[in-house]
């Protein structure tokens, strides 16, 4: 069983966004630190799955060997660092097929919750854009920011819009997120196991999944 999860959104959170849409493994490249963040996650014990709205798809841009093809381009890239994402989880639709998975809608979660067997409240979820905070607070997750991609629009805001969830966290990138989390998971795990709405993250873990 995995009791260390993060969830993270792709475009603009691991990898350089573009407004032109990301439709090759050539385009897909990862932030600078984004990469080996996720391997720090990785040997603190944390499990990395991804939620990323893919509407490239459903508007015809790609097709879904192009997805997979840039998702063997971060597979590997990340494994030449040490680390791992366990999961990719995906909504190929476009807006006006009005789906339940695209974020802000909260499918793409409740699939993560459903694979995992796993209640997500209190799993901190990492998204550059309020569509994905909003679809991680909808199942209880934890919502952070960064302040990469679309989030950059927020630099230097001393706080963010009001339709933002109360409890985000606002972080400069992913590696910012990374050290938060680990400094906070470590220094102070009594504290942090005392809070019930939270995975308990001094339970080691000992699960593996494939
Ligand atoms: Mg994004
Ligand atoms: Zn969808």
């Amino acid at each position: 069983m995995i009791t260390k999860l993060v969830i993270l959104d792709r475009d603009g959170t691991i990898n350089h966004d573009s407004d032109e849409y990301v439709k090759s493994a050539q385009e897909w490249t990862p932030m600078p630190g984004a990469l080996e963040a996720i391997a720090r996650l990785n040997h603190a014990g944390w499990h990395v799955v991804v939620a990323s709205n893919q509407s490239g798809l459903g508007r015809g841009l790609f097709d879904v060997a192009a997805l997979n093809a840039m998702h063997a381009k971060m597979h590997k890239m990340l494994g030449a660092v040490g680390g791992r994402i366990d999961a990719v989880f995906f909504c190929p639709h476009s807006p006006d097929e009005s789906c339940s998975c695209r974020k802000p809608a909260s499918g793409l979660f409740e699939q993560i919750g459903e694979r995992y067997s796993m209640d997500l409240k209190g799993v901190p979820a990492v998204g550059d854009h309020l569509r994905d905070l909003q679809a991680a607070t909808a199942v209880g997750c934890a919502p952070h920011l960064v302040l990469t991609g679309k989030g950059a629009l927020h630099k230097g805001q001393t706080r963010l819009p009001s339709d933002f969830p109360t409890d985000t966290q606002v972080h400069e990138d992913l590696s910012a997120f990374v050290d938060w989390l680990l400094t906070k998971t470590q220094a102070k795990p009594q504290a942090v196991a005392k809070s019930s709405n939270k995975v308990s993250l001094t339970t080691q873990n000992t699960g593996s999944s494939a």
